[in-house]
């Protein structure tokens, strides 16, 4: 922590909530404040998400409430157009948008094929607009599971399970030649471990590929994984060898949880992280290596938490970078940590959200994370439960 200790050295700070909801209404902090006060409530969001399941699957007209809370406080709409005002809202605080196609559990070929398609419109649209500094794709949203899974164990594959992933080849390699030509970065976002060696394999062959000039293609790192830092290394030597740029999204990770249980379920050691703190200094670690290797390293910081992004700002500080180094992101999802992202870009740093879109039903899963995301742990109100409070108390506004 020794540059915590050093405030006057700091670059920024993210206390100051008036920076953070300078966009909000007063009545729209009020609705972010009700919101985030019942998913504080972890009885809330238990009964709150077996409703909606249940409701949805009844056809019971509830998507106009999901609509106008938990949808429009996450997501920028159910289509590309739908997610105008959100871009033009954030990019009038200096945020850039990263329009994340969010439909989850869709397992068939001509769903990927859909799903490419719809990644394709978002790599056009970033193209166009200086407000999207990036685009971004899950492998798991153009190919199955099961197929990476068996790919991952070097299982012999079936005729047709051969052409299936021959054809997750060709969509992952249309999205990234599109994006090349279009000049416009693109994320392939980290997954589970089971699944992640294949999605590294196809990450790498698109950077050799795509990324000679700069960073083109991003890899995503997840720290949690004892692993990764080590990973990351050999990623950044091979790339330096074979002479391209590399390209990685610094995450946590998100699926502790699902990699402990299937750990012990199957009696495999877990790739996961023993405690919160070694998670956090990998993660620390990896900015000090990325940005003392900045010149063949591009890196966006995918996190919520206000250490890591300050201490990524005090070394840039130390190594004479600019706030505004093209090579230099920081990203968080909408709806959260907007502390961080308002008072990052308004001292001038290249700041991005991610917008998730796409139809409710199909959201509705990353929708029910982030409502269990915000409840509150072990008595503690969770962090935009606070933060929204703080900035009501701050305009003395009442929560009626
Ligand atoms: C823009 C953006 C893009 C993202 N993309 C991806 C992605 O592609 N793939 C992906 O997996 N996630 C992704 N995430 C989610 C991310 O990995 C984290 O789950 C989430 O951001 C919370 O971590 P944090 O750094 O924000 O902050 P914190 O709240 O400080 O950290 C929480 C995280 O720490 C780790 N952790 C917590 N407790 C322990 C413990 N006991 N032991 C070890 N580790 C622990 C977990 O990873 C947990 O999620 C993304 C997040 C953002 C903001």
């Amino acid at each position: 922590m020794a540059y915590a200790s050093q405030k006057d050295q700091i670059p920024v700070f993210f206390e100051d909530t008036s920076i953070a909801f300078a966009s909000k209404s007063d009545s729209q902090l009020r609705k972010t404040y009700w919101l985030f006060s019942l998913m504080n409530q972890a009885r809330v969001v238990n009964l709150g998400t077996f409703f909606i399941k249940i409701a949805l699957k009844l056809h019971l007209p509830i998507k106009n409430l999901i609509r106008h809370t938990i949808f429009e406080q996450f997501c920028g709409g159910e289509t590309i157009s739908d997610c105008q005002q959100t871009i033009s809202t954030l990019a009038g605080s200096g945020v850039g948008t990263i329009l994340d196609y969010s439909v989850e559990g869709e397992d068939d070929e001509n769903s990927f094929d859909a799903t490419a398609a719809e990644i394709l419109r978002t790599i056009q649209k970033a193209s166009e607009s200086k407000a999207i500094p990036f685009s971004v794709f899950k492998i798991t949203g153009i190919a199955s599971t099961d197929l990476l899974e068996k790919v991952q164990r070097k299982e012999t594959l079936s005729a047709s399970e051969s052409a299936a992933f021959e054809r997750v080849r060709e969509r992952v390699e249309k999205l990234c030649s599109q994006a090349h030509q279009l000049n416009v970065r693109i994320f392939i976002d980290a997954e589970e471990s089971w699944v992640q060696n294949v999605i590294d394999d196809l990450t790498y062959e698109m950077m050799e590929k795509y990324n000679k000039e700069k960073a083109i293609v991003y890899n995503t790192y997840q720290f949690y994984r004892h692993e990764t830092l080590q990973a990351l290394k050999s990623a950044y030597l091979v790339a330096r060898q074979k002479g391209y740029a590399l390209g990685g999204k610094l995450v946590r990770g998100a699926y502790m949880e699902k990699e402990r249980i299937r750990a012990r379920e199957q009696e495999y050691f877990n790739p996961i992280h023993t405690s919160k703190e070694a998670t956090d200094k990998d993660y620390n670690a990896a900015i000090d290596f990325c940005l003392e290797n900045v010149e063949h390293i591009s890196i966006c910081l995918g996190t919520h938490n206000e250490y890591s992004s300050q201490y990524c700002t005090c070394k840039m500080k130390k190594l004479g970078l600019k706030n505004d180094d093209s090579r230099i992101y920081f990203a968080q999802l909408l709806g959260m940590s907007d502390n961080i992202s308002y008072n990052l870009a308004k001292v001038g740093y290249n700041v991005a959200k991610y917008v998730p879109y796409g139809p409710i039903d199909s959201v509705l899963p990353y929708l029910i994370r982030r409502a269990e995301e915000n409840t509150s742990i072990a008595g503690q109100s969770s962090r935009e439960y606070l933060l929204v409070k703080s900035e009501m108390h701050r305009r003395g506004v009442s929560s009626l």
